[in-house]
């Protein structure tokens, strides 16, 4: 004799719970699958930061390599960084004016005194808010005295310092060595006077 069902037993209900069960127990490995996943992703995630963490306490910190200006960031060796500009040789024949495609060298100069011949440079002005660091005016030069140098610091406040003439800045800020003496850079950092002015055009008659 079969014992007796308990009360409220349904079984059509209970033949039609066994698929569920099967579903459920599909759906929770599932989800038990993707918890361990994510774990795992977390994990490995989380041992990239800490690694990264680490090191980045073990390496120096960047002023550490590079102090400013003392010892400042190597830059490339074709790196077009501000001219390199000497005054002693230059002979003031406009050719690396003529030929910048913007037109932002300003060359001025005077009559050498007899019985010297040719010019003497008096400004040689570049305004860096124009400059596009070309280097087109460098391989016209018949006398190789201007050059784009690895400088990238005759930085300044305002705008007027922008423009630089290199007639009037010293010797070793313009031939590109100011990175090398940290007196010069501060002494060429007072350049913050406009250095060059446009003359008046003479009056159309
Ligand atoms: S680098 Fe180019 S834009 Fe700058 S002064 Fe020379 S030619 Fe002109
Ligand atoms: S091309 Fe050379 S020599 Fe002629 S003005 Fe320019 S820098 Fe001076």
């Amino acid at each position: 004799m079969e014992p007796p069902e308990p009360a409220g037993y349904n079984a059509d209900a209970n033949e039609r719970e066994t698929p569920n069960s099967e579903f459920e127990t599909r759906t929770m490995r599932a989800w038990l699958r993707n918890v361990v996943r994510a774990t795992a992703t977390l994990g490995r995630g989380m041992h990239v930061t800490l690694r990264t963490l680490v090191q980045s306490f073990r390496r120096k910190a960047f002023t550490q390599h590079f102090e400013y200006p003392e010892r400042p960031v190597p830059v490339r060796p074709r790196y077009r960084g501000f001219h390199r500009y000497d005054l002693t040789t230059c002979i003031g024949c406009d050719k690396c004016a003529r030929a910048c495609p913007v037109d932002c060298i300003y060359i001025a100069k005077e009559k050498a005194p007899p019985p010297a011949k040719g010019f003497v440079v008096t400004g040689f002005a570049i305004d860096y808010t124009k400059c596009m660091f070309c280097a087109l005016c460098v391989d016209p030069c018949p006398v190789d005295c201007i050059f784009m140098g690895s400088n990238h610091d005759i930085s300044t406040y305002t705008r007027d310092g922008c423009v630089v003439d290199y007639a009037k800045l010293p010797l070793e800020v313009a031939w590109g060595q100011a990175s090398l003496s940290p007196t010069a850079v501060h002494e060429s950092k007072r350049v913050a006077l406009p250095v060059w002015t446009k003359t008046a055009e003479p009056a159309k008659t």
